[in-house]
């Protein structure tokens, strides 16, 4: 049995190993992400998992015994959140999981909303809330609303019934999937206003973009819906419609997560050469990267493929993009990672040049990562985060050159901050060797 006084000294060393120790980032530039600026020479403190402080060097008080990042000549931008991201396959082994968890992080992904549940999912957000593991943090969808397949909901009734399940199983949003009939959806939608929960994701093809929207579904993902309600599939866009349908996605207050660089794989306008020689695929198990190969091979290789078509999808989604950007409708940041060739976290430096390459500027990009982000997810889950500002989760990335000069440099990193837990590159590039050294 224990003594009293060890006792009471176990108890001294738990409460002090509980509070991590402050963290200072000393003579930095500060992107703070509320507006386009950039604050010079200044100071940001963390405690815990806050930000607790952000200043000009000689307001800040830096605690004696915090630890000290040197910021000169980098730039501390807030972390980023993934929008449509997923956890690895139900079944999958924890340590793969926490491999995934890892790939985001090591990017500078500290938020991701995962857009599709299965059983086991809650558990690893509470895992990684506690700190217990690893990762960004995660809000998540419920197992999908589909008209297709053994889970299919087929019933206005069974919609229902699912909506409030979910519901009470605590799961932060429902994921729309194709193939839902009109019906059920509006029960769906109907259930989902009364318990106080949102739908997000696909636009099935009985519902259609314009009825949805009325709706309220909260995000359009992928910008599939746009490209069928516009009919640009064949030809380029019919401006007159695109400045409709921006508008009401404007008036209805949806917003859009573009995912650019994976829709190019599933349509099949990517070219093969370049996405088999992603670098980042030696993070994942060969089998994974071979099935995506396949799939790919296969969509390329149906008689019904249309490389022109293909073409004329891929450049009339910039055009959609970039109205929908201008015309000043919300875009969340998302590449559908890990999903054919978006591999978890490496797959953002794609997603951000593509939305670069669609004509927004790299502030406009960053935002839709960070102050938008935030603002959707904030709200329902009572916290702050995609700032760098006082009181916001510290989520951040320390950078060695300007994004807003170029946000190809969101991949020139110092670190990450993941609620606190300070990661340097070198940690970072040590383990992601570890892991493509491991891999099967
Ligand atoms: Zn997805």
């Amino acid at each position: 049995m224990k003594s009293k006084t060890a006792l009471l000294f176990s108890a001294l060393v738990c409460a002090v190993a509980a509070r991590a120790a402050s963290i200072a980032f000393v003579d930095v530039t500060v992107l703070p992400m509320d507006s386009e600026r950039t604050l010079a020479h200044h100071t940001v403190v963390v405690d815990g998992d806050r930000i607790v402080q952000v200043g000009p060097n000689s307001d800040v008080k830096i605690p004696a015994d915090a630890q000290r990042i040197d910021g000169r000549g980098k730039f501390l931008i807030p972390g980023l959140g993934e929008m449509h991201g997923h956890n690895p396959p139900l079944g999958s082994a924890q340590s793969y999981v926490e491999t995934i968890y890892f790939l985001f992080v090591a990017n500078g992904v500290t938020t991701v909303r995962g857009m599709l549940g299965w059983p086991g999912q809650l558990e690893l957000r509470d895992k990684v809330k506690s700190g217990e593991i690893l990762g960004p943090s995660l809000y998540l969808a419920g197992p999908s609303f589909t008209g297709t397949g053994a889970n299919a909901v087929l019933s206005p009734t069974a919609a229902e019934t699912r909506v409030r399940q979910q519901k009470a199983e605590g799961w932060d949003l429902l994921k729309v999937h194709p193939g839902l009939k009109r019906e059920v959806y509006d029960a769906m939608a109907k259930t989902a206003d009364e318990v106080g929960i949102r739908f997000a994701g696909h636009i099935p093809a009985d519902v259609g973009l314009v009825h949805a929207m009325e709706k309220r579904q909260e995000t359009v993902d992928h910008l599939d819906g746009y490209i069928e309600v516009l009919k640009a599939d064949t030809a380029p866009v019919d401006r007159a419609k695109l400045a409709e349908i921006v508008k009401l996605t404007h008036d209805t207050g949806t917003a859009v997560v573009p995912t650019m660089p994976l829709w190019e794989t599933i349509i099949g306008a990517a070219d093969p050469q370049v996405i088999y020689a992603y670098p980042e695929l030696a993070y994942l198990p060969t089998s994974v990267v071979n099935g995506w190969k396949a799939s790919y091979e296969r969509r390329l290789g149906n008689p019904n493929f249309n490389r022109t078509r293909a073409a004329q999808i891929a450049t009339n989604r910039k055009v959609v993009l970039k109205a929908l950007n201008d015309g000043g409708v919300t875009i969340l940041f998302g590449t559908d990672a890990p999903q054919e060739f978006s591999v978890p976290g490496f797959s953002i430096h794609r997603e951000m040049q593509a939305n670069v390459a669609a004509g927004l500027t790299p502030y406009e990009v960053l935002r839709s990562a960070t102050k938008n982000v935030g603002e959707n997810l904030g709200p329902r889950a009572k916290d702050k985060f995609g700032l760098v500002a006082t009181g916001h989760r510290a989520d951040l990335v320390l950078l060695t050159a300007d994004p807003l000069a170029d946000i190809g440099n969101v991949a020139k990193r110092a670190g990450v901050m993941v609620r606190g837990r300070w990661l340097s590159e070198v940690d970072i590039q040590t383990r992601l060797a570890k892991i493509a050294a491991e891999r099967k």
